[in-house]
């Protein structure tokens, strides 16, 4: 096949992995017969430093024309001083609202190797393998906001459609994993909660009756992920809950360099990024972690390619290369983000 990617490297480390994602690309290409014509483009602090914007219209058009985009990271505090609406950060918020990407999906799965990596016991990681779903283009961030001298307010809403088509997503992802969701809310408090739990409730009767579905208040939720991490498969949650849960379980899988995520929306072209920052305190220094963005890649090619055994082959390799304690600092390693990369591609090589 042929596919257009849009690759967005951003600032700090995003350049560093997302060279190496992109060269697990090509060789995935060139190995299977596909045509992934790459097609970079400016996004965050790199744009603001060459065009004044973080998010250029030719950027913006480019993403819109193209099969997936993948985005190594913005940020980065060197331009921390800029007034709220030319920081890097609102260009990739501006770029997901605009794609209409509602669903960040988060796989969290603790390789073996990576145990020792994380805070928690490693008995309580074995066999650990769930994806948090967080909503993203509703909630308390997206609010009206007002502030006086003495208060401040953030609105929190979610229309029914919104939390039906999260929802809906989630089951569906359940149905080719477990077939078990939980769904997160503060619904014993919160009125946009109660909504939440209401559709979540009618979506799953009258659409989802093969996959089991729980609720759960947020505040337990976050005690019972680092408890028994094991038992849950699929976790859904609005957009707020979802950026602090998904942090949390991070920690599950020892470092955040380990983490891919996509960001979803109704067909469409979908957005691929790995869950860490800019991490100035090591850019430019050749040592990031590339695995989280070429787990990213592999969540490209099964999500919006849909090629499931290449997405395979590429988890396939970078789980060898784990197995052989091919690490960087992170880990614990003393690898760079190159060679880390070069022996992934030996891997897939290897796989034939
Ligand atoms: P941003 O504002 O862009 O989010 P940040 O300062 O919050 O930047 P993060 O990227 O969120 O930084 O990283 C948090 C910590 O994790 C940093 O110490 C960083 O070095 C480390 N880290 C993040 N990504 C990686 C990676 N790919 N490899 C190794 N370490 C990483
Ligand atoms: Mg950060």
């Amino acid at each position: 096949m042929r596919a257009e990617i849009v690759v967005l490297p951003g600032d700090g480390v995003g350049p560093e992995v997302t060279r190496a994602a992109t060269r697990v690309l090509a060789e995935v290409g060139a190995h299977h017969g596909h045509t992934f014509a790459i097609h970079p483009h400016l996004i965050g602090g790199a744009a603001i430093d060459a065009c004044g914007e973080p998010l250029p219209a030719d950027t913006l058009a480019a993403c819109r024309r193209a099969d997936a985009v993948l985005l190594g990271a913005v940020g980065g505090p060197q331009r921390a001083n800029l007034q709220a609406t030319v920081r890097p950060e609102q260009g990739l918020l501006a770029l997901r609202k605009e794609l209409g990407l509602y669903a960040n999906l988060r796989p969290v799965k603790p390789h073996p190797a990576a145990l020792d990596a994380s805070p928690i016991k490693p008995h309580l990681l074995v066999g650990v393998d769930l994806l948090v779903v967080r909503e993203l283009t509703g909630g308390i961030y997206f609010g009206d906001k007002q502030r006086s001298a003495t208060a401040a307010s953030d609105l929190c809403e979610y229309s029914v459609a919104e939390v039906e088509r999260v929802i809906r997503r989630a089951c569906k992802l359940a149905r080719a994993r477990r077939g078990k969701v939980v769904s997160v809310d503060k619904a014993n408090v919160l009125e946009t909660s109660r909504l939440w739990r209401e559709v979540a409730t009618r979506v799953h009767a009258e659409e989802f009756a093969d996959v089991q579905l729980e609720h759960q208040l947020v505040d337990s939720m976050a005690m019972h992920l680092l408890a028994r991490p094991r038992e849950f498969d699929v976790i859904v949650t609005e957009n707020m809950f979802g950026d602090i849960l998904t942090d949390e379980a991070a920690l599950l899988a020892g470092s955040l360099g380990l983490l891919p995520s996509a960001s979803l929306g109704d067909g469409g072209v979908g957005l691929y990024e790995p869950i860490h920052g800019s991490a100035p305190d090591i850019a430019g220094r050749g040592i990031a972690n590339p695995y989280a963005a070429i787990l990213s890649v592999a969540m490209l090619l099964r999500h919006s390619l849909r090629l499931e055994d290449e997405a395979a082959a590429v988890e396939q390799a970078v789980s060898r290369a784990l197995d052989a304690h091919v690490f960087t600092a992170d880990l614990g390693g003393t690898l760079g983000t190159e060679a880390v990369t070069d022996a992934v591609l030996a891997q897939l090589q290897a796989e034939g």
